[in-house]
């Protein structure tokens, strides 16, 4: 599958926020967007007025880079969302958040999203006791999540809760970080959601 495969950091300075995409870098004095609070590039540094169509691809591109998604999955994520009861904005953004990927990334068994979609590529996480390595699966309320059991001995997923055992799980998920498992309790509300972006931009956008 094709992917991003650029510096993270940039992605962050392009979007003016910090899009946690480095782990534990993105929480300290490091972080390129405190370092360098502007875009990248020889330009970067100068102020551009944008225009309506730019401002409503900045805020998809945030949403895209921040679930670290390319452009055909994520307007195939709007699809699902539009056909859906509800705010298609607020139901585009439980679809990605309920992505096996972030989930694993959120229950604190995995320090960035890019690692969770490695781990789960490589068949370390079963679904409901089945193995699962496709990170774009989509989780539903009541499944459990959890390392399989021969992975749990790894050196990696103690060297992960080292650095993400203090993390905050969302509320919508129960996490036994002891066992390496995980429920849905339920899906995400758009508070339990922390990216900033106004989504409503990005159907505005795609509605076009
Ligand atoms: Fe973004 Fe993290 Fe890099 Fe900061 S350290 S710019 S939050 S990826």
């Amino acid at each position: 599958m094709a992917r991003y495969t650029g510096a993270s950091c940039r992605l962050c300075r392009r979007e003016g926020q910090k899009l946690f995409l480095k782990g534990e870098r993105c929480y300290g004095n490091k972080c390129a967007v405190v370092r360098r609070a502007y875009a990248p590039g020889q330009h970067g540094a100068q102020r551009k007025k944008l225009s309506e169509y730019g401002v409503q691809l900045r805020e998809k591109q945030k949403a895209k880079r921040f679930y670290g998604i390319l452009e055909s999955q994520f307007r195939k994520y709007f699809d699902i969302a539009v056909r859906k009861k509800g705010v298609t904005g607020e139901v585009l953004l439980q679809i990605l958040e309920s992505r096996l990927d972030n989930v694993v990334y959120r229950m604190g068994f995995a320090s960035t999203r890019a690692e969770a979609r490695q781990l789960v590529r490589h068949g370390h996480f079963e679904v409901n006791g089945r193995r699962v390595n496709i990170p774009s699966y989509l989780v539903k309320v009541n499944d459990t999540i959890s390392v399989k059991e021969k992975s749990k001995k790894l050196e990696r997923f103690k060297e992960i809760l080292d650095v993400t055992g203090a993390k905050i799980v969302p509320n919508w998920l129960e996490v036994d970080q002891e066992n390496l498992t995980g429920k849905v309790a339920a899906l995400p509300a758009r508070e339990d959601i922390d990216l900033q972006v106004q989504e409503h931009l990005i159907v505005e956008l795609y509605s076009k």
